[in-house]
């Protein structure tokens, strides 16, 4: 159900004009969404050769390229592991969250 503070906000009037899928702002019509995740993905950036594969597989879009790195958005990431899979030098390992 959408909140009518939020949709106040955006002056969102009709549901048609929401998004479709999560491409809004934190915040805004969506919150942080993490916070069931018991796993997240950790990258060692030394042995990540920027490859950016986990970035193309990522099936939230939370990887985004960082000079010839990576940086994971730890806000919107479910860990799901799909980075750690598709990383062929095993630079990303799923960790406990602490
Ligand atoms: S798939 Fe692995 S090596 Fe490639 S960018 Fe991601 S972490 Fe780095
Ligand atoms: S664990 Fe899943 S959601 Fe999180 S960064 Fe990796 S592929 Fe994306």
């Amino acid at each position: 159900m959408i909140k009518p503070s939020l949709v106040k906000k955006e002056k969102i009037t009709k549901l048609s004009e929401l998004p479709a899928g999560g491409s809004a702002k934190a915040g805004v019509l969506i919150d942080k969404n993490a916070g069931w995740r018991n796993i997240r993905p950790v990258c060692d950036k030394e042995k990540c050769i920027g490859c950016f594969q986990c970035y193309m597989y990522c099936p939230d879009g939370v990887i985004s390229k960082a000079e010839k790195k990576i940086e994971i958005d730890y806000d919107f990431c479910k860990g799901c592991g799909i980075c750690e899979k598709i990383c062929k030098v095993g630079a990303i390992k799923m960790e406990d969250e602490r």
